[in-house]
């Protein structure tokens, strides 16, 4: 093992990939601090709060000068933008330049979030993201993130990729960010270094192998799959790409690049065809180790319509009937909505995805789905932290903008004394943008933020 603990043999496969020359420039990029991007909301903000350049493949992605204090920004709370490494953003070139339409997307491995608050921001009010991870407890972020990003516009399932069988055919698009040996996550998460072994690369190839045999048929006919890994060896991607197009039908999809991008493309040569996947190396962006490729699944491939059931039987959902909603939207300010009850606390989900939502609680397990509003008792609400954090209007309520320090004592929920003209719920912006709830009482304030959520020792 190299100072560096760096592994003999990835350092051999790796001279192999860029040449000894390059190999050095790389090795020399892994010693260097890690860019600072974020990627904004735009449904919350519309400039980044931080001094940073664009980055060129993603037009909400900025670099920063330097690594702000996010926690002690009142803005990353109140979900104005997402702290991601900015090459996995060139999800929205790829989303922007084949203008793919904005249907039903599934995120097949989303904790914590990043590409998922992506495809919710590119999904907008037109379309559904149904966002997976299989693994329970990183579940909680994944929930956590989408309720702050707060477009109301996802389903989060807490699924094997097995689990999606009776789905075949169902997405327009399908984002599988494999679980992968970490190769270009070297510089962020030096216990990557320590991870990596032939064997560890062998075990991550075999599981992906495994989720794209599962997910491969989902794509419904003219719909795009996206591979994605934040690796380097063609095992864990070409190798992939390969398996992938010898066990379904998929057309390939080439991405046009800017030179000055300096992503590299590769070709990758199958029986069915030469397919591309692009490699973002340290070294050469401004970001970490990635590698992506895109297919196309050939028009007339299978496309399953969701089946619209006469009646709605769910063992915990009630379905609020259609007058009941018009009643609601209008009392809300809201639009084409569709309620569900659960425990008495009302959910507002785009009535337009009805259908496909009611199909997908068949099959999966959902943690979670649109925006979870609140309960109403004696014609009073209780209105939910989701809500408050979410981008839909909240009709009838008072607001209050705080400085930055009340609104860090809020996140921190410390009781603090704030003076309000009027009693009862009343949502604390700051900057204009929603932190959640606090009850004045007369005699005192009630801090709504959630447990779970406060800022910690800062
Ligand atoms: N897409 C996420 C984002 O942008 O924030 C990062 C996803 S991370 C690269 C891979 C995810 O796959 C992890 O959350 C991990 O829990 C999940 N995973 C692990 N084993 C899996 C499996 N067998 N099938 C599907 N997902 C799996």
């Amino acid at each position: 093992m190299s100072k560096a603990n760096i592994h003999p043999e990835f350092q051999k496969g790796m001279n192999l990939l860029l040449g000894k020359v390059e190999y050095q420039e790389f090795e020399l990029a892994l010693e260097e601090e890690s860019p600072t991007t974020i990627r904004l909301n735009p449904y919350k903000i519309e400039e980044s709060p931080y001094e940073g350049k664009p980055i060129p493949w993603a037009p909400l992605g900025y670099s920063l000068e330097k690594r702000p204090a996010f926690t002690l920004d009142p803005l990353f709370h109140a979900g104005a933008y997402y702290v991601q490494e900015s090459s996995s953003m060139f999800i929205s070139e790829v989303l922007l330049q084949l203008q793919v339409p904005k249907g039903i997307f599934l995120d097949l491995a989303a904790a914590p979030g990043g590409k998922s608050t992506l495809l919710s921001t590119y999904l907008g009010h037109e379309g559904l993201l149904v966002a997976n991870e299989v693994i329970q407890s990183r579940n909680t972020i994944l929930k956590e993130n989408l309720i702050k990003w707060g477009l109301g516009n996802s389903v989060i399932t807490n699924n094997d990729p097995a689990h999606f069988q009776d789905l075949e055919g169902f997405f327009d698009l399908v984002l599988i960010d494999a679980p992968c040996s970490g190769e270009g996550m070297f510089r962020k998460d030096p216990e990557a270094r320590k991870e990596w072994s032939p064997d560890h690369v062998r075990l991550c190839a075999g599981r992906q192998q495994r989720i794209l045999d599962q997910a491969g048929g989902l794509v419904k006919g003219g719909g795009y799959l996206i591979y994605s890994t934040c690796t380097f060896n063609h095992q864990e991607n070409e190798e992939m790409i390969r398996f992938l197009t010898s066990e379904f039908a998929y057309e390939p999809v080439r991405i046009n690049l800017d030179p000055a991008w300096q992503i590299e493309e590769s070709s990758i040569e199958s029986e069915e065809g030469t397919f591309f996947g692009y490699r973002f190396y340290p070294h050469r962006v401004m970001g970490e180790g990635f590698f992506i490729s895109i297919l196309k699944r050939p028009d007339d491939a299978y496309c399953q319509e969701p089946k619209k059931k006469k009646d709605f039987k769910h063992q915990f959902l009630k379905l609020v009937d259609e007058k009941a909603c018009q009643t609601l939207d209008e009392e809300l300010g809201f639009e084409n909505s569709q309620f569900y009850l659960l425990n008495d606390s009302y959910f507002r989900f785009p009535q337009m995805w009805k259908t496909h939502f009611e199909q997908i609680l068949q099959s999966l397990n959902i943690r979670y789905f649109g925006i979870e509003i609140g309960k109403k008792q004696k014609n009073e609400w209780i209105p939910s932290h989701d809500w408050a954090v979410s981008i839909f209007p909240k009709k009838g309520f008072s607001t209050q903008e705080v400085s930055r320090e009340e609104a860090l004592e809020f996140l921190r929920k410390n009781d603090q004394e704030l003076n309000f003209e009027k009693l009862g719920w009343i949502l604390l912006t700051y900057q204009n943008l929603a932190l959640g709830w606090v009850k004045n009482l007369g005699n005192r304030v009630n801090n709504y933020y959630p447990k779970d959520w406060r800022i910690r020792n800062l």
